[in-house]
């Protein structure tokens, strides 16, 4: 018999990011006996990469800079298909959460005057995004690390033991949650979160968890991309994990791929070169030397962007007078255009086009503002960057689409599940604005920690022991016989990988997504049956064996919904359905499980933005989002 250690919490956390230790503090900060898992080693999430900087209207570098500009920014950014609710949260309390970070003993930046320093961005209208050089998450980690250690003080100074009321499990993946029938405090007879199941990676030991409430803040699903900015553990699992307990997930479509990743050395193609090099004056050039964003920029953002080399040059120095260059669209449009480029014949033989920021900034200044990329470049590719343009494409870097929450609470359609950073759907809709996912993290992961919190009060539903032997069993299939002749799970990963990439990447087609689908069906019979070798203690391909499974479940939804969402729009562009229609604004396609790993998709219609909202928008503007019909209510009296 299995020995399975036995843990008991409150509130578990899943993911130990920024949405995860700003929610585990919060639940922590309420009273709440609150668990920390992470599947890596505790400090090492994405949130740590995050180079440019967290977005929030402090208002410190413009001053004519407020919530309302910065929730306009972001439904911009979003094309409007955004869950509203969550953006207005977003942007009302992303600067409290900013200052508060100060108070736990973060260091940004410093404005002359002595405010944090705040930078330009891509689709934000002011200098917006708290930064620290272009380590911001670094900070924000070391920060949040910092507080749970000085709350594990006063546990101690109160309890005698750091560990009584917050306690990190690291290296520790969660494979299975479980739920329960209708219990105290869940009236309405759905099925309510009783726990979740996992493994320690180095020893294969298992664990459960018991808990009344969980917050998964598990992050994104890059890896299922040949191409991408997302490092090992960005399998999709939360995504999964939530899809399996009866929750559901939105957006699944929109996936952002970053302009600029690294195209050479093969080795590090994919890794991410922060935004802020073009913020900081940064300009894509083709193999002809054009600076070709001029001729990209779409009708819809023509009045907010220069025309001219000369104009875009004066915006660095004098914002208020001109307008900002194209190089500063919002990702998606810029990646497009870059793919355009390449495809056009005007790429580098690497695939990429230039990005030279030594033309505009002195040495030393660049040494000062980006001092991560010319370490990156300098030591993988051999480039100066203050002297040498870097060689840059798209990559695979953001999932908008996640679980589908309630914005006020950030808890799923199961009770108890809560979910809050990359993992939860809506906030950024089609498209995210760079420097709002470390906003969001931290707005959303305090409020899934505070509801969490809550929720725990409501009684402690059971965990069926045979849903744990269940779970046990399913851990350990890549070593039954049933598994006997199957394929390594890495062959059959890069199977899966080479087939959205190619099939479902930055440009779709209608018979391309087909056979993506198509061909996923067979890499779900071959995950199914994936084998390993040897024993549990320190063994990869046993983890991604099981990693596998959620990124199969993850592929089938954005390959699902990519299909059937016939237009183009942020991150989902069609070649066969090239522009935006008004007539699927509105909708939001819908994933539920289906069976043990099948999935069902069904529209369902956005709730319409609150008047008082919708009013802050110029009618012009909206025209070119929304359908007539959908215009009757706004302050200009269109109808
Ligand atoms: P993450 O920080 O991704 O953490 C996820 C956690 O979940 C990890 O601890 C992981 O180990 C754990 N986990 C996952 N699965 C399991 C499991 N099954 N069991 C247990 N634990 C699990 N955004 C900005 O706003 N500004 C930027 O400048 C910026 N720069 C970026 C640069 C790079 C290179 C990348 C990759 C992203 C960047 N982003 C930026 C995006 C942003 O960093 C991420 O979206 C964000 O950090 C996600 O945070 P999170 O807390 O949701 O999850």
């Amino acid at each position: 018999d299995e020995q399975i250690e036995r843990h008991e919490y409150d509130v578990v956390v899943i993911g130990a990011g920024g949405a995860g230790l700003r929610a585990a503090i919060e639940a922590r900060l309420q009273g709440k006996r609150t668990a920390i898992i992470s599947k890596s080693l505790f400090g090492k999430a994405h949130t740590v990469m995050a180079e440019g900087g967290c977005a929030a209207s402090m208002g410190n570098a413009n001053p004519n800079d407020n919530w309302s500009v910065h929730f306009r920014d972001t439904m911009r950014g979003g094309k409007f298909l955004n869950n509203w609710r969550m953006a207005e949260l977003h942007a009302t309390e992303a600067p409290d959460r900013v200052w508060e970070l100060e108070t736990y003993g973060a260091l940004f930046d410093r404005t002359e005057d002595g405010k944090i320093s705040q930078r330009n961005f891509g689709g934000h209208t002011y200098p917006r995004l708290a930064h620290v050089g272009d380590r911001t998450g670094l900070e924000l980690i070391r920060t949040l690390q910092q507080k749970v250690v000085s709350l594990q003080q006063e546990d101690f100074a109160e309890t005698g033991d750091y560990e009584s009321r917050i306690r990190v499990f690291h290296e520790c993946t969660i494979t299975e949650l479980f739920t329960t029938s209708p219990g105290p405090g869940v009236p309405d007879g759905r099925p309510a979160i009783a726990g979740c199941f996992g493994y320690f990676r180095n020893d294969g030991r298992f664990v459960r968890f018991d808990a009344p409430a969980i917050v998964l803040a598990t992050g994104g699903v890059g890896k299922s991309y040949s191409v991408t900015s997302n490092s090992w553990e960005y399998t999709g699992d939360g995504h999964a994990l939530a899809l399996r307990a009866g929750a559901t997930l939105i957006n699944m479509e929109f996936l952002q791929f970053h302009p600029t990743g690294m195209v050479w050395p093969p080795s590090v193609r994919g890794l991410l070169v922060t935004e802020s090099v073009r913020g900081d004056g940064g300009v894509l050039r083709n193999t002809d030397g054009k600076r070709f964003m001029f001729e990209y920029v779409p009708d819809v953002f023509k009045e907010q962007y220069a025309t001219s080399e000369e104009e875009g040059d004066r915006w660095y120095t004098d914002p208020d007078n001109n307008r900002r260059p194209p190089e500063l669209l919002p990702r998606d449009e810029v990646a497009r255009a870059i793919n355009s480029e390449v495809k056009a014949g005007r790429g580098t033989e690497h695939g990429g086009v230039f990005l030279d920021v030594s033309t505009r900034l002195k040495p030393e200044e660049i040494l000062k503002r980006l001092p991560s990329m010319h370490h990156q470049f300098k030591e993988l590719a051999d480039v100066d960057i203050t002297s040498e343009p870097m060689e840059v494409g798209p990559t695979c870097h953001y999932v908008m689409g996640g679980v589908e929450v309630e914005p006020d609470t950030a808890m799923s359609k199961v009770p108890g599940l809560f979910a809050a950073g990359e993992v939860a759907g809506g906030m950024h809709g089609s498209n995210r604005l760079g420097g709002n996912s470390l906003s969001d993290l931290l707005v959303f992961g305090r409020r899934a920690g505070l509801h969490a919190a809550q929720h725990a009060d409501a009684g402690r539903p059971a965990v069926a022991e045979a849903d744990v032997a269940a779970a046990l069993e399913r851990a350990m299939l890549p070593f039954s016989s049933a598994a006997e002749g199957g394929e390594n799970p890495f062959v059959v990963q890069q199977e899966l990988q080479k087939t959205m990439h190619e099939l479902v990447g930055i440009i779709r087609k209608g018979e391309e997504m087909e056979l993506a689908l198509k061909k996923l069906e067979d890499i779900a019979t071959r995950t199914r049956t994936v084998s390993v070798e040897g024993h549990r203690r320190f063994n990869p391909g046993w983890h991604l064996a099981l990693d596998l499974r959620n990124m199969l479940l993850v592929a089938l939804c954005t390959g699902k919904a990519a299909l059937e969402r016939q237009e183009s729009r942020g991150g989902h562009t069609r070649d066969d359905f090239p522009v935006m229609d008004s007539d699927w604004r509105h909708l939001l396609l819908v994933c539920s499980a289906l069976g043990e790993d099948g999935i069902e998709l069904t529209r369902q219609e956005q709730i319409p933005m609150r008047p008082d909202l919708f009013d802050l928008f110029e009618l012009d503007e909206l025209k070119k989002y929304y359908t007539g019909d959908e215009l009757g209510g706004h302050r200009a009296g269109a109808g």
